[in-house]
């Protein structure tokens, strides 16, 4: 049998640091639900992934009428999130598991709030992924950063840190393997799962723009850019 790859999209938080009283992945981008947008920049990519949703359950029965509402026809299966976005992961992890599946098969982890990911982004860590076992988009660190002692503070060197998006790519049985662990709360994404396992992570080039919306900012941000793309789209055209 032919089983493709897989495409984890994690939306099973509540939005806590969000002053809204829908979900944030439900709050509308250039007019549609950030959830949408996210997927869509997966199904672009490539269309034959196997699209798993994780949503909080108490929600499912609301993204499934905005998906009637927008007439959203992207293929998916919408699993029931966990108290920690690990076990979310798990969820979706035992999903894939428990039916006909590839152990060699690739399965990206991504966050459902970040919608502005580029297919470079997709592509670069899928094809290292691929290679290596696992794969996490990365991008440098622009501010000065001071770590903050018992007494003041010190200056870190920047050039030394990087800051991790998604989505994480992973061989289905690595990284199933490394979810059988027990929750630590070190656990902040999904290659600090595996690297307890002794795997050597490995980097790859995220885009500037694939911000995760948390705060009330990073919405007015991702909607500017939602349009200056869509505006340049629509200049390309002439
Ligand atoms: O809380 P944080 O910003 O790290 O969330 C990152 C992603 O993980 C979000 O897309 C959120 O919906 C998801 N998440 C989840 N289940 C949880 C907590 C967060 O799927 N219990």
């Amino acid at each position: 049998i032919m089983v493709s790859n897989y495409i984890i999209i994690v939306a099973g938080g509540s939005g806590k640091r969000m002053d809204a009283t829908v979900p944030k992945q439900f709050l509308l981008l250039n007019g549609k639900p950030i959830l949408m947008h996210t997927c869509e920049r997966f199904y672009q990519y490539d269309k034959t992934l196997s699209f798993i949703i994780v949503l909080p359950v108490e929600h499912i029965e609301t993204w499934n009428a905005l998906c009637k509402e927008y007439t959203f026809s992207i293929p998916h299966k919408t699993i029931a999130g966990g108290s920690e976005r690990f076990y979310s992961v798990k969820n979706a992890l035992d999903h894939i598991q428990a039916r006909p599946n590839t152990p060699d098969a690739l399965v990206a982890i991504h966050d459902g709030v970040r919608p502005l990911v580029s297919a470079e982004t997709i592509h670069k860590a899928f094809v290292a992924a691929g290679e290596n076992g696992n794969a996490i988009p990365v991008i440098t660190v622009i501010d000065s950063v001071r770590k903050v002692e018992a007494h003041g503070s010190s200056i870190v060197d920047r050039t030394q840190l990087r800051l991790i998006q998604t989505p994480q790519v992973f061989k289905l049985s690595l990284i199933t393997k490394a979810y059988q662990q027990p929750f630590s709360e070190s656990f902040t994404d999904d290659a600090s799962v595996l690297e307890t396992m002794g795997e050597t992570i490995v980097l790859t080039e995220g885009n500037a723009e694939n911000i995760k919306i948390t705060r009330p900012i990073d919405l007015v941000i991702a909607e500017s850019l939602i349009k200056s793309t869509d505006s340049i789209k629509r200049n390309t055209q002439f």
